[in-house]
């Protein structure tokens, strides 16, 4: 199994279709990319790189990001891209870690991101000269044989985004990537040749892998000219390349949302530019997705998964988001939906039970899209992965029907005076106050309490907050004792380059 096998059929069954778009301009037929990467598999061998070595990617979103993922699996070697956010430094840290045999780098990193990167037989700047003379362009009927993998081999080292301690290398291999592509047309949506997945969110991650199921189906791959997410370019591109499709975090959600409420857009405007907005990867609150709907119309579906599983956990589909005449709407919005096809989902308490429908555990995921383990890090392995089951550290709980309603990741659960407060709950609530943009909620130190309940909160441009006011709404609507016991507003809160809001570094102003 290989996952080129994916290129190598398009290239054969619909060579001049386009496959990869910078904006609006093709840069690449199914033919051209499947030729450039045999041509950087070739130069790979050249170089003495063997099936199963390491290449990383410290790049921004690039239309080269495909053609080096690809070329890399045509010749048997492993991915490692590299989320371009983080310092040199950091991303030296995973090179090493892995120990990658050659970077591909982009120079909006910083100039000299290629010179300080060190230990590596080889680093490219993808768009020097350089980079031009190893993809140029091979005798057409030159053919480079794939280099065949086993189902379970390596094909994508993901680097956890690692809030505490060193981040953990995640194996993702042919088969986790294999399974996650066809689940998506199970469970995400239906593709065709015609369609169009932009990144606009980084391709280290999420974004980048759902280039597995757009392959799958010959659809097209678009990078923004602007290389992330613009949300005025990205309703201008749908217009002219047709729908498009793409993942997002929430918080990119919420933007395109603003933008098109701002621009005054019906929801008829806002389907001739998108056609899927996949979201996940952190909460959707119900009152955002709502909001979305009205405003963008059903073009939304939530995944959600974790790069120990990517992008395969749980779906709330487009038909669950429109049913709004089912008795558990509401409930539903609120929830990350049902187990995705491939995967069985599960609620246990520490020692890996099962819990009753309702009672908040750990989330358990068991499937072919789960990773065979941690890089080098048994320990860690055996810790994730017990009896065939992922633990994902997630709390949440089932309902009869199958949904699953996350609650926080057991780190961020706050235990004030012996009693388990999820943030989210708040959250929520908060979310329905007058005048408020975002919020977050964690525990802070407390000799009394051993913890206590703070929420951050940002308000709407324009807007002051009236904390009694939300003091009251929570009085409505939740247990008292979960009421945060102080307020901070603040002008916005961090995120890492994802979109997750960063709790550690919140409680830490508290601490
Ligand atoms: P990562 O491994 O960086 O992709 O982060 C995965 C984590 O993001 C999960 O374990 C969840 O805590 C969170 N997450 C992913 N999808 C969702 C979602 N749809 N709703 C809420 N949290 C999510």
């Amino acid at each position: 199994m290989n996952l080129a096998h994916l290129l190598q059929r398009q290239a054969r069954t619909a060579p001049e279709q386009p496959a990869i778009l910078s904006g609006t301009q093709v840069v690449a037929t199914h033919r051209q990319w499947a030729q450039r990467c045999q041509q950087l598999a070739r130069q790979f061998q050249a170089a003495g790189l063997q099936p199963g070595d390491r290449v990383a990617l410290f790049m921004r979103n690039h239309v080269r990001y495909l053609e080096v993922l690809f070329g890399a699996w045509w010749a048997g070697l492993a991915v490692v891209p590299i989320n371009a956010k983080l310092h040199v430094r950091e991303a030296q840290w995973i090179i090493d870690n892995a120990q990658a045999r050659w970077a591909f780098v982009t120079a909006d990193i910083s100039p000299d991101t290629g010179e300080r990167l060190t230990g590596l037989a080889r680093v490219i700047d993808v768009d020097s000269a350089q980079a031009d003379a190893l993809w140029q362009g091979p005798d057409a009927h030159f053919e480079t044989p794939i280099t065949e993998r086993a189902a379970d081999d390596l094909a994508w080292l993901f680097y956890t985004s690692g809030t505490t301690g060193r981040p953990k290398g995640v194996m993702i291999t042919h088969r986790n990537l294999m399974t996650m592509g066809l689940g998506y047309f199970c469970d995400v949506d239906a593709v065709s040749p015609q369609d169009t997945l932009a990144y606009a969110a980084p391709m280290s991650h999420g974004a980048g892998i759902y280039a597995i199921p757009h392959l799958m189906a010959g659809a097209r791959h678009m990078v923004p000219p602007s290389g992330g997410f613009d949300p005025a370019e990205l309703f201008a591109l749908g217009q002219q390349v047709g729908p498009l499709s793409l993942f997002a975090a929430p918080t990119i959600v919420k933007r395109l949302v603003d933008h098109a409420e701002t621009a005054g857009l019906s929801t008829r405007q806002c389907g001739q530019s998108f056609k899927t907005v996949v979201y996940g990867g952190a909460p959707m609150y119900a009152a955002d997705i709502q909001r979305a709907l009205r405003v963008m119309g059903p073009c939304f579906v939530q995944i959600y998964g974790q790069g120990e599983s990517p992008m395969v956990g749980t779906v709330l589909a487009r038909h669950h988001l429109q049913d709004s005449q089912h008795p558990r709407h509401p409930e539903r919005l609120a929830s990350i939906g049902v187990a995705q096809t491939p995967v069985r989902i599960r609620v246990t308490d520490a020692q890996g039970r099962d819990l009753p429908l309702g009672d908040i555990g750990e989330v358990l995921i068991q499937g072919d899209s789960v990773m065979a383990g941690y890089w080098r890090n048994p320990e860690a392995t055996a810790k994730a992965i017990q009896n065939g089951w992922l633990f994902t550290g997630d709390m949440g709980c089932l309902d009869a029907d199958g949904f699953l309603t996350l609650k926080d990741r057991s780190k961020d659960m706050i235990i004030s005076g012996g009693s388990n407060i999820y943030p989210r709950e708040i959250e929520e609530v908060l979310l329905h106050a007058p005048g408020v943009a975002e919020v977050a909620v964690v525990g802070a130190p407390d000799a009394e309490w051993g913890e206590v309940v703070v929420a951050f909160v940002v308000p709407h441009q324009g807007h002051t907050l009236d904390t009694t006011a939300l003091d009251a709404l929570c009085l409505q609507a939740i247990a008292r004792f979960k009421r945060p016991k102080r307020y901070e507003v603040v002008e916005s809160l961090p995120k890492n380059n994802y979109g997750k809001v960063l709790k550690t570094e919140l409680r830490q102003r508290l601490a």
